[in-house]
């Protein structure tokens, strides 16, 4: 049987790279409700990450119910 392959896309400033899962998705619009300058569906990329400081970017992350986005610190 094949395995279905996820799909992944990557966004990184200097300090994070964001990481998104697109199928596990649920929509539930918190992301882009909450911080409409960094995650903007309209948009192409729909992220973009100098729109807000890389702490908000994280704690709106954190809040993703699906875990369709996520984050790394690069340095780590
Ligand atoms: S917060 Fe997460 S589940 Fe909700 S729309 Fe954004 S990526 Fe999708």
């Amino acid at each position: 049987m094949e395995e279905k392959k996820q799909l992944k896309k990557t966004y990184s400033n200097e300090e994070i790279t964001v990481v998104w899962q697109p199928e596990m998705c649920t929509h539930s619009k918190k992301c882009w409700k909450g911080l409409l300058e960094v995650f903007d569906p309209r948009e192409k990329p729909w992220i973009k990450l100098d729109g807000a400081t890389n702490e908000q970017v994280k704690n709106q992350i954190n809040q993703c119910p699906s875990k369709a986005l996520s984050y790394q610190l690069n340095n780590l």
